[in-house]
Order: structure tokens, then C-alpha cells, then sequence
């Protein structure tokens, strides 16, 4: 890894689970063993940062029962204060339940939900000022990735966010390549590493050298615990955000130890 955070894994459990499934999957979590466990034996530096994003009905379940090694993510936020909003849900009601981090930009919302550029990188900005951690999703298509668009694709919706947060210090990039994900498809260590290095380089042109050595830059896209361990080694790869199987406790914990 070169962003100079601590290796960030997230589990984004998208729109699944059940109350049941969820204490046992929280359980399991609790009792896994995880590199971060391994305290002051071990640099701070490798200590992994976790975080967990399970479905609005079930957060106070999970941030009131997970231990506090975990942290815990939204998978989207309103744009704004709250008020007559039907549906949605308001930074400060996730603040006011102990979630510390928010999931924008993910692929489904873009590409099924029908959210832009300018749509998320407002919510981006509203959820940073009020003080939550963004995990920003950014990634191409399969069709994008076949004409040559991969950067094109990436650089636009990172301009996105770019153009409107107040600071970088709470924003982990998470690049997530949609043919990638759920497919079983994963990117290879290369194919994710070329695009890695472009975005830090984007970074480094567009924000700041500062901005770009520090920020966390994360694949996902059908991480598992088998494929990890090679995209770990690869030096821009700063850590992963993980679906299907962040719904497995003791194979997401496979995945937060191939912290290299
Ligand atoms: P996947 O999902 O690991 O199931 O491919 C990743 C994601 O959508 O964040």
C-alpha cells in the first residue's frame, strides 16, 4: 500500500440480511481474530481500519452490538438537513445512531438508482461538512473499459467530488470497476494497480502531492478471501471494499488480514 492511512477494508452488505442473520454475522465478527487485535506487538501502521455497511433498518442493531474495533458505515445519505424527504434518511439521523461513515457513488446507485456526478458529489460534500468519513465510489463499465474510456470514466466522476468537498482528510476513494462487481469477475492485481496509480496521479495534478500521497485508494469488485492476498501486494492498492463476501464473518476476516 502507498496512501499513507492504515489499510481501510469495508463491508458493504448492500441489501441483504435479516435481523437473525445479522446477530449472527455481527457475532461472528466479534469473535473473529483481526490483524488490528494485534496492538502494540504491531506497528500502528498495519493495524487494518475496518468498517462495516449494513441496510438502514438494521444500523442501530449493528452499531449498538459490533465492538468498537469495527466501525460502522451508511450505504447512502440525503444531500441535505432532513425535513420532508419521504424515504430517505439524514446525515444527522446516521450521526445520532453512532455511524461514522457513508458509502456514495456505488455503482448500483449510479447505474440502477440513476444518480450523477453532480448529485453524489453534493451529498459527498454535505456528509464530509457535517463530519462523516465518504468512502467515494468511483469505475467504468464494461463497455467504458472496451473503448479505451477506463480513465476518462474515473477522472469525471472523481472531478465530481473533487469540484465540490471541503477537504480530503475524510474521504477514502474506492475504486470499484462495475463489470467487476457481484460477477465473480475480479480485476487482475495489474488492472486494478494501472488505475490506482492514474487516480493518485489525478490527484497529485488536480488536488495536491499531499492529497495524493495520503488518500486511501481501495478496489473492490468480487473480492474474496482467496484473491486478496495478490491484490494486497500491489502498491497503490490501499485496502478493499468487499460485498458478497463481507457477508461471510470469517472470510471478510481473511480479507482484513492480508493487510501487507
Ligand atoms: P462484490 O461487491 O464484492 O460482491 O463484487 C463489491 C461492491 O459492490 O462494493
Amino acid at each position: 500500500m502507498s496512501g499513507s492511512g492504515k489499510f481501510f477494508v469495508g463491508g458493504n452488505w448492500k441489501c441483504n440480511g435479516t435481523k437473525d442473520s445479522i446477530t449472527k454475522l455481527v457475532s461472528d465478527l466479534n469473535s473473529a481474530k483481526l490483524e488490528s487485535d494485534v496492538g502494540i506487538l504491531q506497528p500502528l501502521f498495519f493495524n487494518p481500519y475496518v468498517v462495516v455497511a449494513p441496510p438502514f433498518v438494521y444500523l442501530d442493531q449493528v452499531t449498538s452490538s459490533l465492538t468498537d474495533r469495527i466501525e460502522v458505515s451508511a450505504q447512502n445519505s440525503w444531500i441535505g438537513k432532513g425535513g420532508a424527504f419521504t424515504g430517505e434518511i439524514s446525515v444527522e439521523q446516521l450521526k445520532d445512531i453512532g455511524c461514522k461513515w457513508v458509502i456514495l457513488g456505488h455503482s448500483e446507485r449510479r447505474h440502477v438508482i440513476g444518480e450523477d456526478d453532480q448529485f453524489i458529489g453534493k451529498k459527498a460534500a454535505f456528509a464530509l461538512n457535517e463530519g462523516l468519513g465518504v468512502i467515494a465510489c468511483i469505475g467504468e463499465l464494461l463497455e467504458e473499459r472496451e473503448a479505451g474510456k477506463t480513465f476518462d470514466v474515473c477522472f469525471q466522476q472523481l472531478k465530481a467530488f473533487a469540484d465540490v468537498v471541503p477537504s480530503w482528510d475524510n474521504i477514502v476513494i474506492a475504486y470499484e470497476p462495475v463489470w467487476a462487481i457481484g460477477t465473480g469477475k475480479v480485476a487482475t492485481p495489474q488492472q486494478a494497480q494501472e488505475v490506482h496509480v492514474a487516480v493518485r496521479d489525478w490527484l497529485k495534478k488536480n488536488v495536491s502531492e499531499e492529497v495524493a500521497s495520503k488518500t486511501r485508494i481501495i478496489y473492490g469488485g468480487s473480492v474474496n478471501g482467496s484473491n486478496c492476498g495478490e491484490l494486497a501486494k500491489e502498491e497503490d492498492i490501499d485496502g478493499f471494499l468487499v460485498g458478497g463476501a463481507s457477508l461471510k464473518g470469517p472470510e471478510f476476516a481473511t480479507i482484513v488480514n492480508s493487510v501487507t
